[in-house]
């Protein structure tokens, strides 16, 4: 009998495993390419809390060269 007892978690949208980020300290699904922060240590896995990893360049539209 194998005892391996693996704490998994599951993305709540998609089910997939999630993947653990040490430096950002959150759980991203890599299927979805989202992220779900911790809150006081905490994994916050609610679809309301996923944050997009695909985020568009907006803040580059504005100009880095203002003359003063
Ligand atoms: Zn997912």
């Amino acid at each position: 009998m194998k005892s391996s007892v693996i704490t998994m978690l599951a993305c709540p949208r998609c089910h997939q495993a999630l993947c653990f980020d040490a430096e950002q300290q959150r759980f991203i699904c890599e299927n979805e390419q989202v992220a779900y922060p911790i809150k006081n240590g905490i994994p916050a896995l609610l679809p309301e809390n996923a944050i997009s990893l695909t985020i568009t360049d907006e803040h580059s539209n504005h100009n880095p060269t203002e003359g003063a």
